[in-house]
């Protein structure tokens, strides 16, 4: 899978961060993908869809 977050987007809510520990972590108040190749995919998608920026894109 692919995680990319537009930071344009991102607000600093750092729900990601608290859904998937493993995918997403929290710098300078800004989300970045930690490991954007691996991870579980359905809990990067639940964090696309929980994300209130809409910054988050998940591809398979
Ligand atoms: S959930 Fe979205 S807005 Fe919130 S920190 Fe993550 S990428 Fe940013």
């Amino acid at each position: 899978m692919k995680v990319q977050i537009d930071k344009e987007k991102c607000t600093g809510c750092s729900v990601c961060e608290s859904l998937c520990p493993d995918i997403f972590e929290m710098e300078d108040d800004i989300a970045k993908v930690k490991n954007p190749n691996s991870g579980d995919i359905e809990c990067a998608k639940e964090a696309a869809e929980s994300c209130p920026g809409e910054a988050i894109t998940v591809e398979e």
